[in-house]
């Protein structure tokens, strides 16, 4: 294109309240010792490995609840139930300090593995325990993995959950047939990809530079601040945790605030207002039948 030609700028994708561009949902997956459990429970002796896991919930969950804090920004926590029972304080603390608790999965079991029986009665144990432990029902649901079975949504509903935050066919929420609300990621909009190592079990790539993040996930911000769409950037404190990775996270939001229009909202509050205004999505798949202009 050439220098002075105006930049495309499509219909913003929604309506936002009180005027906003867009929205932005800052997830934090505390998977902890989770992740190498759920593999295998002869990882529970390998020391290096489990404290790599530990540091998230230890050391990077108070250091990324500091961040917030200073920036004063909400944000949703999805915890696993064992890493709740074995951090109720650094639960107690996530809550204390405004944010939002959601479920994902009690040993960051992967869906794909399981029947619709045992997914139930996981989600139906974790319910229980994240309430009992928080004193707050959990309202949202991120699947292990991000990855979901056809009756997922079916469950989350059936069990009085308002939303979803695992599926990724759409940059702003959108509803189930049955009144979930899904609040769509994606992997560009995530730090597993781009920072996760270890050696066995094989994890991740080379950990990347936080320069060249920081221009990936900015380049995203911009042009979904253009487009009228929702944010959803996930981090797992034992990863996003460590110091210059927080500094990332620091500069993304404080150039997110200096920009400005963008509605900073926990899962919770997004499906509320979801299901409120039905109206505020503007379709452009062309085989929908509610179609809007493109
Ligand atoms: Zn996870």
């Amino acid at each position: 294109m050439k220098s002075n030609d105006p930049p495309y700028l499509p219909p913003l994708r929604f309506a936002w309240p009180d005027g906003h561009r867009c929205a932005a949902m800052l997830c934090f997956d505390v998977d902890g010792e989770t992740t190498a459990l759920s593999e295998s429970p002869l990882f529970a002796r390998r020391r290096t490995l489990m404290s790599q896991c530990e540091y998230g919930p230890r050391v990077g969950v108070p250091r990324l609840l500091g961040l917030l804090r200073h920036l004063a920004v909400p944000a949703t926590f999805f915890v696993p139930g064992y890493i709740a029972e074995q951090h109720p304080r650094m639960l107690e603390a996530i809550v204390a300090h405004g944010h939002e608790i959601g479920l994902h999965g009690y040993l960051h079991e992967k869906l794909a593995s399981l029947t619709e029986t045992a997914e139930e009665e996981i989600l139906v144990r974790t319910l229980e325990l994240l309430t009992r432990l928080t004193g707050v029902r959990p309202a949202g649901y991120r699947a292990p993995w991000f990855e979901t079975n056809p009756w997922t949504a079916e469950l989350l509903a059936r069990h009085g959950l308002a939303y979803d935050a695992s599926e990724m066919g759409d940059d702003v929420p959108y509803m189930h047939p049955n009144g979930l609300v899904e609040i769509p990621g994606q992997w560009l909009l995530e730090d597993w990809e781009q920072f996760a190592f270890n050696a066995d079990p094989a994890w991740g790539f080379v950990p990347e530079n936080c320069a060249k993040v920081h221009d990936l996930w900015w380049r995203e911000f911009e042009a979904m601040h253009d487009f009228g769409c929702c944010f959803v950037l996930t981090v797992h404190p034992w990863l996003s945790g460590r110091p210059s990775r927080v500094r990332l996270l620091e500069e993304i939001v404080r150039g997110m605030q200096a920009k400005g229009g963008v509605w900073f909202a926990r899962g919770g509050e997004l499906a509320e207002y979801v299901r409120a205004h039905p109206a505020a999505r503007r379709e452009i798949d062309f085989d929908r039948p509610t179609l809007t202009a493109p």
